[in-house]
């Protein structure tokens, strides 16, 4: 059994549709036990492409799928919600990003390969990830670092 933690997001059409869309479509897998989530919370847009707000949460999800199994899971369901890839980081109606996996015994798993790579590189650097993380997982830690004192930084920088 394997604890995913998986980012999620939208900034195209219903956004909020979207996400209870692929909350419902996951805990109708095979393999997934279950699946919790945080709040949404509506993220301003970044990067070099002009585009609306996001809708942003993390999914706890339960389940016994190997990785790469998840990782096609995950890209299925973006596809079923109508995702196109036109624009690189440019708006989308789905987004889900493996962002931390854990083993049974609550370690964490590392993948490195050409599609997959977990933990995810830029988690530690998003606030917008690590904000809904903390509301899932709110013992966190990261390189002897806790969820609650990085995001104190990011808040310090913010004021
Ligand atoms: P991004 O999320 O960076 O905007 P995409 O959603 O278009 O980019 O994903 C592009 C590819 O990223 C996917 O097809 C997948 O193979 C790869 N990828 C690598 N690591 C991960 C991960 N941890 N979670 C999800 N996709 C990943
Ligand atoms: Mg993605």
């Amino acid at each position: 059994m394997y604890t995913y933690y998986i980012g999620i997001g939208s900034n195209l059409g219903d956004r909020e549709g979207y996400l209870a869309f692929a909350v419902s479509e996951l805990t109708n897998i095979d393999g997934v036990c279950s699946v919790n989530h945080s709040s949404w919370i509506e993220t301003p847009p970044w990067g070099p492409v002009e585009q609306g707000p996001f809708l942003n949460g993390i999914l706890k999800v339960e389940s016994t799928l190997e990785p790469l199994v998840m990782l096609d899971t995950i890209l299925h369901i973006e596809r079923l919600a109508g995702r196109q890839r036109e624009i690189h980081w440019g708006p989308r109606t789905l987004d889900l990003d493996i962002v931390w996996v854990e083993d049974e015994a609550g370690q964490c798993v590392r993948v490195e390969i050409s599609n997959l790579v977990v933990p995810h590189p830029y988690f530690w650097e998003r606030q917008f990830v690590l904000e809904p993380l903390q509301e899932v997982y709110p013992t966190f830690t990261y390189e002897g670092v806790s969820i609650a004192s990085r995001l104190e930084k990011f808040r310090e920088l913010e004021s």
